[in-house]
């Protein structure tokens, strides 16, 4: 049994615990492993998740981002779970006849058959679409459940956006009690988004227990800790168990713009004065870059409208852009805003490398200090902005709290083989 809050972060899981807020939780922590693994890099969820449901790292899944671009149209996409063409976790226990049980786990749309029911998470959108078998779907439909929580209500009202993500918690944790009661199956997953959609917009009253809205926030971690007391009374005594995040969380200082700072360098040109697409980048762009922190150079080798020429200007360009990001800070308090850049072949190592997964590695990967999130929109007033955003990503800090061996488990990619082979013993 996998039960996956999404992007709670083990510092404040743990903080909660040594003070019994979350009961139940603090009861397996006492029993079970309870420690810290990492995320994947960049720490965006579709990223961890390929990595946990295939066991393989990014640039072997196919997924490093939440947003892609096509070179040669400079067509932007999100990558769906159709371009990861290895097997998942469910698939290869489906194969050895077990009975399998998938919700909401990110990169799952379109579905793939297995031997049990799956219904996909973001950025599925569509119960008709996203569930297997269709049946499915439709029993999910008919009782109300929801993929994922409207995130733009949180832009418009936060009160109601609010009572919103407990409305899709509750459906989805009531289905999921139903669901697991209703067979022994012999793997069963619960992902649960709502954690990270409520930390992305309401940080600040998750950690300020005096603010009046704190009660409410904190409930959406008290009903995942009721359901994992109903679970544990009816779960027999020998599950595998496990529970986890996919990376960690921590406040925002400020929102990044890159593509404003290479556009103030004047690495970035666009034939318009406010660039709506990818479509609007001038011939003569140097780079632009996409969310968190992936920079591309516009390479003749690789893009439609290149204009960088591969070898000595390419490697000159790139150790320019490098070496004046890492010296960026913040305007008002002077703060360093870059931890680290990575070259493609330092973050993904692997040695065979598919074509059609080669020209999504960014040329330069940048990594923030905690605080500053280094965003891809093409244009923004300024290069720092705080919006209504008020937490980001960590790739440190991620949960994992199991009864399985951990001695060899650093990331979330690890807890594939590590569940694979409890089937084994
Ligand atoms: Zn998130």
């Amino acid at each position: 049994v996998v039960i996956a809050p999404d992007g709670l972060p083990y510092s404040l899981l743990s903080r909660w615990l040594s003070r019994n807020r979350l009961p139940a939780l603090a009861g397996l922590a006492e029993k079970l492993t309870f420690r810290e693994i990492n995320s994947e890099q960049p720490p965006v969820s579709s990223v961890a998740w390929a990595s946990f449901m295939t066991g393989l790292p990014p640039e072997k899944h196919g997924i490093l981002g939440f947003t892609y671009r096509d070179p040669q149209t400079m067509n932007w996409y999100v990558p769906k779970g159709d371009l990861i063409s290895a097997p998942l976790l469910w698939e290869k226990l489906s194969r050895q006849g077990r009975r399998v049980f998938v919700m909401n786990v990110p990169m799952t749309w379109p579905p793939r058959p297995v031997n049990g029911l799956t219904v996909c998470g973001f950025v599925g959108n569509d119960l008709d679409t996203g569930a297997w078998p269709a049946g499915f779907g439709q029993e999910l439909k008919n009782r109300g459940y929801m993929i994922d929580a409207d995130v733009s209500l949180a832009r418009k009202n936060r009160s109601a956006f609010l009572a919103h993500l407990h409305e899709v918690l509750d459906r989805r944790l009531e289905t999921a009690l139903d669901y697991y009661q209703r067979e022994n199956w012999d793997f069963f997953m619960l992902h649960i988004m709502e954690t990270d959609r409520l930390q992305h917009f309401f940080w600040d009253e998750i950690l300020d227990e005096s603010n009046p809205w704190h009660s409410s926030v904190f409930e959406i971690y008290q009903k995942v800790d009721w359901f994992l007391s109903r679970l544990q009374k009816i779960l027999p005594e020998d599950t595998g168990l496990v529970l986890l995040s996919d990376h960690g969380f921590t406040g925002l200082k400020a929102e990044v713009n890159l593509n404003r700072w290479l556009w103030e360098n004047g690495w970035l040109r666009f034939t318009k004065p406010v660039p709506q697409s990818l479509h609007d980048l001038h011939p003569e762009s140097r780079a632009y870059a996409l969310y968190p922190g992936r920079i591309y150079l516009n390479l003749k080798t690789r893009e439609g409208r290149g204009c960088v020429s591969p070898g000595a200007e390419f490697e000159q360009l790139r150790s320019g852009i490098s070496q004046k990001l890492a010296g960026l800070r913040h305007p008002q308090s002077a703060e360093k805003i870059i931890k680290k850049i990575y070259r493609p072949e330092e973050v993904y190592p692997s040695a065979e490398i598919r074509p059609e997964i080669r020209l999504h590695l960014p040329d330069l990967l940048a990594v923030a200090e905690p605080g500053f999130d280094l965003k891809g929109q093409l244009w923004s007033a300024a290069t720092f902005d705080k919006t209504i955003h008020s937490g980001m990503h960590t790739f440190g800090d991620a949960f994992l709290l199991t009864n399985l061996d951990t001695a060899r488990i650093d990331s979330i990619r690890d807890m594939h083989d590590c569940i694979l082979s409890a089937y084994a013993v």
